[in-house]
């Protein structure tokens, strides 16, 4: 299977400063994509983004909030929330990151580009419908999201491996039963957001449809695929997803400082294994990944490939395992996954 890969060079003009969210995340990712055996075997096709309409990026947030990027990039930057910057590039950037997405989506619904890894940035998957933060400014994979709703999709899955809550996404999607958004995450009280508890569901018609998996700090790559297996695979059956949208994270990395989680490269391509299993199942094969975080300039880049490789459905090269589960961790897991399903079973069922 083919993969496209949404990119431009445009995406390095967001400049942060000295800041962990940099240019270089996606040029390495780009460079170590281009060598990947996947893309010389030919199954990994580039192609540029588009920029998002305006009225594109109001489906989610607030005109409020588009004004304000916009002002603030036209003024030459400044800081919008605590580590999150604006220069002035960021509003035509953000504009050409959410249109990235979008372009995963369409492509992938009209059958042209079924799997697609939207190679962006700034990130999205915590900025809110009137707020940018935590190094987002537009939610892209929700906007991705309002797209496929708008093209008539009914179910949808954002799946979020990033090492953060994706506080944002849950929010914009809190009561909508369209959207599922199960979240595998650092527990909140451990890391920021600080959001994801697992008696946060959703509401309304949407009860049920929100899923927050919290990982202790520590927690492996074995750790995330259990949950994954027991609770995520259950619930994405009898969802039968029409689309899977992933905020596809990098920093749940072991290398990565920003968490704690301890990931390997291979945690990603088993994720995505699974995904695109369900995908066939039930999604007509679309996948569409769109970057959120991850700051360490290697293993980032190489878990993209991982990603895209499980993507093509190429066979993976596993690497021999670098991280440890203690036997106290794997207690600990067990009991949480049982938790999680008994707040879950009114809603689904394992
Ligand atoms: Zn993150």
């Amino acid at each position: 299977m083919k993969v496209t890969v949404i990119y431009s060079p445009e995406y390095l003009m967001h400049d942060t400063g000295k800041h962990p969210e940099s240019p270089l995340r996606v040029k390495r990712s780009i460079e170590a994509i281009k060598k990947s055996e996947v893309y010389l075997k030919g199954l990994v096709r580039v192609k540029s983004p588009r920029r998002a309409e305006e009225d594109e990026i109001e489906e989610i947030h607030s005109r409020g909030l588009l004004e304000k990027v916009k002002n603030l990039s036209l003024k030459g930057g400044g800081v919008i929330a605590p580590e999150t910057i604006v220069s002035k590039e960021t509003y035509n950037v953000a504009l050409l990151a959410a249109g990235g997405a979008i372009r995963g989506v369409e492509g992938s619904i009209n059958g042209e580009d079924k799997r697609a890894f939207a190679l962006i940035r700034p990130p999205g998957h915590h900025a809110e419908r009137k707020r940018s933060k935590g190094f987002c400014i537009f939610n892209n994979v929700a906007i991705a999201a309002a797209k496929a709703l708008k093209m008539g999709i009914r179910r949808i899955l954002i799946m979020d491996w990033d090492a953060h809550h994706g506080d944002g996404t849950q929010k914009l999607f809190y009561s909508n039963p369209s959207v599922l958004y199960i979240s595998i995450h650092q527990d909140g009280r451990t890391l920021y957001p600080g959001t994801g508890d697992i008696y946060d569901i959703g509401e309304y018609e949407g009860e049920g449809y929100t899923i927050n998996i919290p990982l202790p700090p520590l927690s492996t790559g074995k750790i995330a695929l259990r949950a994954m297996e027991e609770i995520a695979i259950p619930i994405i059956e009898q969802f039968k997803p029409h689309i899977i949208l992933v905020s596809a994270g990098y920093d749940g990395h072991y290398l990565d400082d920003i968490s704690d989680l301890m990931y390997t490269s291979n945690t990603y391509s088993r994720m995505m294994e699974r995904i695109v299993k369900m995908a066939n199942k039930y999604s007509y094969g679309r996948v569409v990944a769109v970057l959120e975080g991850g700051y360490h300039l290697k293993a980032t880049p190489k878990s993209i490939v991982k990603t895209i490789e499980a993507l093509a459905e190429k066979p993976v090269k596993y690497e021999r395992n670098r991280t440890v589960t203690s036997k106290s961790l794997e207690r600990k897991a067990e009991l949480l996954i049982k938790k999680i399903k008994n707040v879950l079973s009114d809603y689904w069922s394992f």
